[in-house]
């Protein structure tokens, strides 16, 4: 799960960690309310997208007077804002984030994730931050340095200082650096992240440091634990298809293809996706219904599935353990008649009651075609989407 960047700076706040002062605004009139409050003679209108890249992309501008707030807060709020990470269709603007003006000395990048290879938390820090980051990572890596952290030990003084000091941090932030490593390390780990990018960190004139932005992941496992961040989520920012299936427990995310793929089992979803493809097809969607596929869930699916215009096929591609074949064919065929089924569809049922299944489909008066083995099912709906 991800959440805006004045939520982010709300959590590091609690957590003791820097940050300008300021205030998230859903109108004009809150933007400049919010400007008013701060005071001050400069200020940033920030929209709040679940996106990086915003400053480029135009959702991030410097006002010098009240009226320029007015002026840009009107311009970024309901804009369609474009970034390197929001795909071509961009996302609209329906927040802003209205932050005091920093002195910007020199800007610096940090962050922490969670690396499967050492199992440990990785932080990883740059004398090169602010909005190139990317180019920085392909053409000079070496600018790019990884600490590792212990689990048990957690980020000690010696190890933060040792990143403050390979970034260049000079002498006199080095205790804050310290002291803010540390500070984001318990943050990182007391909810459950999954990611936390300070991109820029901003060194002022003073050598006072301060996160000019933050990014946060979270661990979706982790979330019953914490109502508090499950309450900044904002569904605005969600695939709508994706939102829809999680109501009805479907692990379901969205593609660019043309197949829609229903599945139980992630393993299973995974494999059919690949042998989809290995018969030059593409799939719509990964979707696994899970244990418990039962004629509602696999209804609801079908109909998450054919809200998409690029679906042309479908394929089901079942393996019955628990879950016995012809409990199955029955959520398909009622699935079939409840959203009066217009695109072709193969079924490939595997396991328990596996003959009971199939002649029920067969019996069923439906157009099902059916196919025995994976590469049945994936020649087959791959030559009926052609
Ligand atoms: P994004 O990473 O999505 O482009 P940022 O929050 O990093 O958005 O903002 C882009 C740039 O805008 C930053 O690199 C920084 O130079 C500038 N900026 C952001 N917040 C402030 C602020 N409060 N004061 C001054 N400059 C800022
Ligand atoms: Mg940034």
């Amino acid at each position: 799960m991800k959440i805006h960047e004045y939520q982010a700076k709300e959590l590091l706040r609690a957590h003791g960690v820097p940050v300008p002062r300021g205030y998230a605004a859903f109108t004009v009139r809150e933007a400049q309310e919010a400007a008013q409050k701060l005071g001050g003679s400069v200020w940033v209108v920030k929209a709040q997208i679940h996106a990086g890249g915003r400053g480029k992309g135009g959702g991030v501008k410097l006002a010098r007077s009240l009226a320029e707030v007015e002026t840009l807060a009107g311009q970024i709020l309901g804009m369609q804002l474009k970034t390197h990470q929001t795909g071509p269709e961009g996302q609209k603007v329906r927040r802003l984030y209205i932050e005091e003006g920093a002195d910007i000395q020199k800007e610096y990048y940090v962050s922490l994730v969670t690396d499967r290879a050492t199992q440990k938390v990785a932080f990883i820090a740059s004398s090169e931050g602010g909005m190139d980051i990317e180019e920085v990572a392909h053409s000079t890596p070496e600018k790019i340095i990884t600490e590792f952290i212990d689990p048990l030990t957690g980020l000690g003084a010696e190890q933060a200082k040792k990143i403050a000091d390979s970034i260049g941090l000079p002498a006199n932030s080095t205790a804050q650096a310290i002291d803010l490593f540390q500070k984001l390390y318990t943050c990182y780990m007391a909810t459950d992240a999954s990611l936390v990018e300070i991109n820029p960190l901003n060194r002022d004139s003073q050598g006072n440091l301060i996160a000019l932005d933050a990014k946060f992941n979270f661990d979706s496992n982790a979330l019953f634990r914490h109502p508090e961040i499950v309450a900044y989520r904002d569904l605005d920012e969600e695939d709508p298809a994706e939102v829809e299936a999680s109501k009805f427990d479907l692990a379901y995310i969205s593609l660019d293809g043309n197949i829609g793929c229903l599945v139980n089992g992630a393993g299973l979803a995974m494999a059919t996706m690949d042998t989809i493809k290995l018969f030059g097809g593409e799939p719509a969607n990964f979707l696994d219904v899970g244990g418990g596929a039962t004629a509602e869930k696999v209804t609801e699916a079908f109909k998450i599935m054919l809200k998409n215009p690029e679906v042309k096929g479908i394929l089901v591609n079942i393996f019955g353990g628990i879950m016995k074949c012809d409990t199955i064919a029955e959520g398909v065929i009622t699935a079939c008649k409840a959203v009066n089924l217009s695109v072709p569809l193969v079924v490939r049922m595997k396991g328990t009651n596996e003959d009971l299944g199939k002649k029920m489909l067969a019996d069923s008066g439906l157009p099902i075609i059916a196919a025995d083995t994976m590469a049945e099912a994936a020649t087959k709906i791959v030559a009926a989407v052609a």
